[in-house]
């Protein structure tokens, strides 16, 4: 097999974002949101698009530079200030039906100078004016997908020696190689990778587990699962029918835990990148479903304010499970981009529960999906707790416990 040339695997990306990822449509708009830095990527997007169907493609660029100006030199009480317009043609565009792709990349240390009261505003300001917004995404109303793309500052992040050129040319090799642009059929390699996902989820819904229980250093937590969750993982559909990819990479498979039915204690195996901070090596002691005691060796400042967002930050949404011998656990490279780390190892999400996860849950009210166990919050944050010392065993209806995960692998 003859390596493809950068072009062709570029190419192959944009066209996996377009045609696998989002999925798009003939006769869609394609909004696009990314940083300038990914211009050439999006402009073969938008070709790839327009070639596929659309009818218009719309790009909301973005800038590290633009954003870390504003924290060092904007007024101190303008942070609830918004670009509504954008908020408004993003809602707008959801009930047009449009298709979505977000490109996520940032430098993960841009704002680690900054008062963390003001990135913490910042963040909850921009989650409150796109929260009809994300209303539609979060409900699969549309079909949406978000990919990433090299960046000079991400890429020195990670890898400490070499030039700038060769981190950032190892940052391709790896997004690549994890998104299989590198292979000569990506698109095969796609479906045959999002079909074992779906049996993963089929083999975990027939189940019902009630719970599940983690062992490993620093963790030992009783994670209760309501009645009816519903596990996902790889490919979705819209509710008008059309399949897509919402992340690129993804190799987890999740669900919603019980928001009142979480018990023990859990330890970051991963640094989380939140609102351009770090936040490293962190604790968290769970009563009742609420988070009661914090503790971070970096960061932690940021994690409280996370945590107080509102209170339903306080408890958990998501629970993620991804074996060890993922691609990008396999990689051994730590991305500080919860895209790429959220892939590497089974994690947990405080803040709101995704509604597809409870069968029935996208039509029920705020009171019933909550009174189902169901969490609500402004937030959505993963953060990282497997390693290779990870024991996860299912619990049954009976009671009666059987392995799922040994030392970070599924059983069977
Ligand atoms: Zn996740
Ligand atoms: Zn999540």
């Amino acid at each position: 097999m003859t390596e493809l040339s950068f072009e062709q695997k570029l190419q192959n990306y944009a066209d996996l974002a377009v045609k696998v990822g989002v999925n798009l449509q003939p006769g869609q708009r394609l909004i696009v949101r990314g940083p300038l830095e990914a211009a050439p990527l999006v402009r073969l997007m938008a070709a790839s698009a327009y070639q596929a169907g659309a009818r218009l493609v719309d790009v909301i660029w973005s800038d590290d530079a633009v954003t870390l100006a504003r924290f060092q030199y904007a007024p101190r009480d303008s942070f609830t200030e918004y670009p509504t317009w954008q908020a408004q043609g993003l809602i707008e565009a959801a009930q047009r039906s449009d298709a979505f792709i977000a490109i996520h990349a940032t430098d993960p240390d841009l704002l680690k100078d900054q008062d963390p009261d003001l990135v913490a505003l910042a963040q909850r300001t921009h989650q409150q004016q796109l929260q009809e917004y994300f209303a539609y995404i979060m409900a699969d109303k549309v079909n949406w997908c978000v990919i990433s793309y090299p960046l000079a500052t991400w890429a020195a992040k990670i890898f400490l020696d070499g030039t700038p050129e060769t981190q950032l040319d190892r940052l391709w090799a790896a997004i690549f190689k994890i998104n299989r642009a590198d292979q000569p059929d990506p698109v095969a390699a796609w479906q045959a990778h999002t079909q074992q996902l779906a049996a993963r989820c089929a083999r975990l819904n027939a189940k019902q587990y009630t719970a599940l229980k983690y062992t490993a250093p620093g963790v030992d937590l009783m994670l209760g699962l309501p009645d009816h969750h519903e596990w996902h993982g790889g490919q979705k559909e819209t509710l008008a029918g059309i399949p897509f990819i919402p992340n690129m990479p993804t190799e987890e498979v999740f669900t919603m835990p019980h928001k009142d039915r979480v018990e023990g204690v859990v330890t970051s195996t991963k640094p989380l990148s939140y609102g351009g901070v770090l936040i490293d090596n962190f604790q968290l002691r769970f009563v009742g479903g609420k988070i009661v005691e914090i503790s971070a060796d970096k960061g932690e400042a940021v994690l409280r304010k996370l945590i107080d967002t509102d209170e339903g930050a306080a408890r958990l949404g998501e629970v993620a499970l991804v074996p060890q011998s993922s691609p990008i656990a396999q990689s051994g490279i730590l991305f500080y981009n919860t895209l790429f780390d959220e892939n590497a190892s089974s994690h947990l999400a405080v803040g709101r529960a995704y509604r597809f996860c409870l069968q029935g849950g996208p039509e029920m009210s705020d009171e019933a999906f909550a009174a189902a166990g169901g969490n609500h919050s402004l937030a959505h944050v993963d953060f990282m707790i497997g390693s290779d010392q990870m024991d996860i065993d299912g619990v049954l209806a009976d009671g009666a416990a059987e392995p799922l995960m040994r030392a970070g692998e599924w059983v069977g």
